[in-house]
């Protein structure tokens, strides 16, 4: 391995730790000054140096990440070619793009970096060793590259030694495509193609793109050749070694939920289930939300932002460098990224035995769903492929209504293959490992958003808890009168009155209303699936009374 320290040739300055056989003009970029392997404290000095960081009084690391603060779904690409022609579902979410014009706007995104200062980082994903999947990561600002760091697994100075990529990802937030020329929707992209294994990032510098398009990838790979099972989930592992996972769309409570300091962390978003029953996490970070963050609320998450995790478009109380979590001015998203070593109760590597107990997480804001349910198997597969959730629109005056969303495998922009082929597998891992399947809503109590209130995050946890322990087991059970949905009348520390949400209301019917009116939206939604559906996961749509 070459420890460099500005060694010039001719045409490329390179520093840091190099690989062995690594290359950077084998990616076509011929001039420049290439940092490779950086530590996270190089890499903070370099962004503040830049102006484009700050040193926040936790010791974190905090920056904008520009134009866009979130991911930007219709801007998203697979390249379109003999791998993916018939296998991508192709959708919305999964736009194909030509090969020849992805083949000239990699070249046009390469002679862009030519000629700059930029970062590599070689790190892996997927903590089964079977499974994994070697990254090299270019970023053309340092603090990309320390996400990569946080997020993705990292090699061992041995391994770092001999490593080799596999995939190449590419970040240049300063490169603005031209829609006209490129085949671009507008200025910005983040384009995967198959073949070539590179990931095409461009226009934005959301650092989500990356890990979500890693993310992407593999959701394509592993199930179609590996057989694993690929999930959009957070998992975490108990005293008895039981292994929980946690489905749900963005917001939903993934993170949060699975930040339990009676459990040991595994991952917080993205995981596969291997036909040998293991569950594996595909990252080395995590990446949660701060808007409202508080130590008292969210203790494992609030210690996590220390020196080396990195803050993301937070706002900074006046005058400080103290950050005011509660200040949603640039975006109601912001976010911290860490190594997942930052959380204290963790196993190492981040595997579990199959789980016994799965959670799908939705935030109903119309708080017509229970705080928590038990799913038949048919139930499960049914809320599985509609994927719902339903956010408020916004911060803005005004907006009362919430937004539904219906999104496949509760992340219908991160899978490209059919929704049947996740849902299928799904099914027959929860026939075969005879996992308990809970619906557990995060969202709105007492009526819907504008009348009754969020679910306190005391209550969800209270409620995981006892499906985890088996205390609900013990008790008796009501079925929901549209969902049909198993709810629970007893749970320690969660008063008896909120379990079944019509009787958090205050008008019963206008429940009863809302609770027909989100039911008639899941089986409007589902009609695009029912061809593929059998009996059983038809039984377990929500029952409407004819005239409702
Ligand atoms: P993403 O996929 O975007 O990472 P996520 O599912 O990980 O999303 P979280 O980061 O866990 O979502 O966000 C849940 C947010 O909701 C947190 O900010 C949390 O504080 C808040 N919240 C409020 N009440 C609850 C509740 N009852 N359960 C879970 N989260 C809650
Ligand atoms: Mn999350």
């Amino acid at each position: 391995m070459l420890h460099l320290k500005h060694q010039p040739n001719k045409c490329m300055e390179e520093t840091g730790i190099k690989p062995n056989h690594a290359s950077i003009t084998a990616l076509g970029i011929t001039h420049g000054k290439a940092h490779w392997n950086l530590s996270p404290e190089q890499l903070a000095e370099i962004a503040v140096d830049a102006g484009q960081a700050t040193m926040t009084s936790s010791g974190a690391l905090a920056i904008d990440t520009g134009e866009f603060t979130g991911r930007s779904p219709k801007d998203k690409f697979i390249v379109k070619d003999e791998i993916t022609a018939d296998s991508v579902w192709w959708n919305n979410f999964n736009i194909p793009f030509d090969r020849t014009k992805f083949d000239r706007l990699y070249n046009k995104v390469i002679a862009y970096l030519n000629n700059k200062e930029f970062y590599v980082r070689d790190a892996y994903a997927c903590a089964d060793e079977r499974y994994r999947m070697n990254l090299r990561v270019v970023t053309e600002y340092a603090w990309s590259n320390l996400f990569a760091y946080n997020m993705f697994l990292r090699p061992s100075q041995d391994e770092l030694k001999e490593f080799n990529h596999e995939w190449l990802i590419i970040c240049a937030p300063g490169f603005k495509a031209n829609p006209t020329e490129d085949g671009t929707r507008q200025h910005n992209f983040s384009i995967i193609d198959f073949s070539k294994k590179i990931i095409l990032i461009g226009g934005s510098g959301y650092t989500g793109e990356i890990k979500k398009g890693v993310f992407s990838a593999l959701n394509f790979i592993l199930p179609q050749t590996k057989n694993v099972f690929a999930m959009h989930c957070s998992a975490n592992i108990g005293k008895d070694n039981d292994t929980a996972i946690f489905f749900g769309l963005s917001g939903t409570g993934k993170t949060t939920l699975s930040a339990d300091p009676d459990r040991k962390l595994i991952g917080d978003d993205e995981h596969g289930w291997t036909a040998d029953n293991t569950v594996f996490n595909f990252e080395g970070g995590c990446y949660a939300k701060t808007i409202d963050l508080t130590e008292e609320k969210e203790p494992d998450i609030f210690k996590a932002i220390t020196k080396g995790a990195l803050l993301e478009n937070i706002v900074f109380k006046k005058g400080t460098n103290e950050v005011d979590f509660a200040d949603g001015a640039r975006t109601e998203n912001t976010r911290v990224s860490y190594p997942i070593q930052h959380i204290k109760n963790i196993v190492t590597p981040s595997i579990g035995h199959h789980p016994k107990n799965i959670f799908f997480l939705t935030c109903d804001a119309y708080g017509v769903l229970p705080p928590i349910s038990k799913l038949t198997p048919g139930q499960a597969a049914f809320h599985f492929i509609s994927g719902y959730t339903a956010k408020v629109a916004g911060t803005e005056a005004g907006i009362t209504e919430p937004a539904m969303t219906f999104s496949t495998c509760f992340g219908a922009p991160f899978m490209p293959l059919h929704p049947t082929k996740y849902a299928e597998m799904l099914s027959s891992k929860i026939k075969e490992a005879k996992v308990n399947v809970w619906m557990v809503n995060t969202g709105w109590s007492g009526g819907e958003y504008g009348v009754g209130k969020r679910m306190s995050l005391k209550h969800t946890r209270a409620l995981i808890r006892a499906a985890l322990n088996g205390e609900l087991n013990k008790v008796i059970y009501e079925n929901h009168e549209v969902f049909g949905v198993a709810m629970p009348l007893h749970c320690p520390d969660v008063p008896a009155e909120i379990l079944n949400p019509r009787n958090t209301w205050a008008d019963k019917e206008a429940y009863d209303r809302k609770a027909v009116y989100l039911a008639e939206a899941f089986n409007k939604n589902f009609t695009r699936y029912a061809e593929f559906a059998n009996e059983e996961i038809l039984a377990g749509a929500p029952h409407l009374k004819e005239h409702a």
